[in-house]
């Protein structure tokens, strides 16, 4: 996976359909927590928590309600130069750096953001293998 300086340092804005914000901006109702981006279950913006994160939607399983203490490794794709939004019934997942338009550009489908990025590296790695977490 490719990282820019210019990539690291950057703060994202998102914006997937379900909600938009800014990578790192403070959480506009809690304060004291990050923002961090797209629940890799449901695309709502995901807060930085405890060391780890939540998702922001109380209705997700990674939701605020969950009391499981660690909701897994934060996803390698946030703050990058990858976007995924909701795109019909179905999740999309592009490389801003090599995006036209959804006809000429590599896009991943999925019925989750996860999915739809794993599937969008497959395109843009298809002889390596690609970890799915
Ligand atoms: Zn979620």
């Amino acid at each position: 996976m490719r990282f820019h300086n210019t990539e690291r340092n950057k703060m994202r804005f998102y914006n997937t359909g379900k909600s938009s914000w800014r990578f790192g901006d403070p959480m506009p109702t809690r304060a004291w927590y990050s923002c961090l981006g797209p629940c890799p279950r449901c695309g709502a913006m995901s807060f930085d928590y405890g060391g780890g994160w939540r998702c922001s939607d109380p209705t997700c399983f990674f939701g605020p309600g969950n009391s499981l203490p660690n909701m897994g490794p934060k996803p390698d794709w946030w703050n990058t130069s990858i976007d995924v939004f909701v795109d019909g019934d179905q999740w999309c997942a592009i490389d801003k750096d090599n995006f036209t338009n959804v006809q000429e550009s590599p896009a991943g489908f999925g019925s989750t953001p996860k999915e739809a990025v794993a599937c969008l590296r497959r395109i843009l790695n298809p002889c390596k293998e690609v970890r799915d977490e």
